[in-house]
């Protein structure tokens, strides 16, 4: 039987032993490792371990792992210390005068790459975020949802890019932004957008869209992602995963866009986000008094019930049951179901549905009612 070894992963302030065998592989490693350090990805990490006499020796591959293992059982050692580090994609320091040196991962610096700082997609992962680089282009720019599109869009550019935007004007006929570090590097960027009043979208006006400031970057937090920027990312999300949590958008925007957002930021934006796809919850409320009537005249024969405290006007339930759905029920069989659910939405409550079975065995709606308790 093979003796019990332990790796010991150090990162941060915190450790974890992990078992070891002589046919561990360097993605057993990793995936124990990830599933116990959050903020871990795979791939975004290295490992070293101290060999005596030497620098550390890497973790890289299943050949490495099985080196260590060897190694330990020739000392007759049975712990051994792996150290684990976020991979470092970042040259900072200025060298032989030439200052702005930024380059993603240490090849010829080039004026795309400029930017790229420490927080770069770790190699052979393209981050979604990678179009938001073309999102402020050139003069004559078309944003067609007025100043809100060419706002959410100045702020992913931007974040992209790795620096901040300082507005001069923020309005909504005329925005005037330039670059941050106007002031202390006296860096030359900006833009100029105003609105056609015929039309209703928002262009470019003029752009300078050349930094001359030092030392940009792409960083994973950024006072510009707000809720707002969350939530027009996760549009087109929610219709598929409306029940995804807070938690997990956080950890989507880590890997998907490489971007750290807070809890609250995920928990606001899904909140814009389901507004925007799904309508504002607390005006479908309001309008259900409106819809009372409107079934009542345009469907005459239905049962509409909307029962409000009368000192309050508080919602207390609503119950429906269309004319067609009354009629047809006579021709069912002789049965009523009734279920529940609750309401998972801001305002909770239940469900109840009626529901008969028709004569070739299908359900046949009869009634529904939202109910407060
Ligand atoms: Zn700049």
């Amino acid at each position: 039987m093979e003796p019990a070894v332990f790796g010991r992963c150090v990162f941060k302030d915190k450790t974890v032993s992990i078992p070891l065998q002589s046919d561990s592989t360097l993605m057993f490693l990793c995936s124990n490792i990830c599933s116990r350090f959050n903020e871990l990805e795979v791939g975004a990490f290295e490992m070293t371990y101290l060999v005596p006499d030497h620098p550390p020796c890497v973790l890289e591959t299943d050949l490495d792992v099985r080196v260590m293992y060897l190694s330990l059982m020739n000392e007759e050692k049975y712990t051994v210390t792996i150290t684990i580090a976020i991979k470092e994609f970042l040259f900072p320091e200025k060298q032989n005068g030439v200052d702005d040196v930024f380059c993603g991962d240490g090849n010829m610096h080039n004026a795309e790459d400029d930017f790229i700082g420490k927080y770069a997609a770790p190699s052979g992962h393209t981050y979604l975020s990678q179009a938001w680089k073309s999102y402020i282009n050139h003069v004559g720019q078309k944003f067609i949802g007025g100043v809100i599109e060419f706002r959410e869009k100045l702020c992913k550019y931007a974040i992209e890019k790795g620096f901040k935007v300082r507005y001069l004007k923020n309005e909504k006929e005329r925005v005037i932004a330039q670059c941050s570090k106007k002031v202390s590097d006296g860096c030359s960027w900006r833009v100029h957008a105003s609105l056609c009043p015929t039309n209703g979208f928002f262009y470019i006006r003029s752009l300078n869209n050349e930094h001359t400031c030092k030392g940009r970057i792409r960083e994973r937090t950024s006072s510009m992602m707000s809720s707002k920027i969350v939530s027009s990312v996760l549009v087109d999300q929610i219709q598929s995963t409306p029940l995804i949590k807070p938690i997990e958008i956080v950890k989507d925007f880590k890997k998907n866009y490489g971007l750290d957002i807070s809890y609250h930021n995920a928990w606001y934006g899904k909140e814009l986000a389901k507004k925007k796809v799904h309508g504002d919850e607390s005006l479908s409320y309001k309008h259900l008094a409106w819809y009372v009537g409107a079934v009542l005249s345009s469907n005459p024969g239905s049962r509409c019930i909307l029962d409000c405290d009368p000192e309050s006007s508080r919602f207390k339930r609503f119950f429906i049951s269309f004319h067609a759905c009354i009629e047809g029920f006579r021709f069912c069989r002789p049965l009523l179901f009734l279920d529940g659910t609750f309401i998972k939405n801001k305002y909770k409550g239940h469900l109840l549905a009626a529901t008969g079975k028709k004569g070739n065995q299908g359900m046949y709606p009869l009634a529904f009612a939202v109910v407060d308790s």
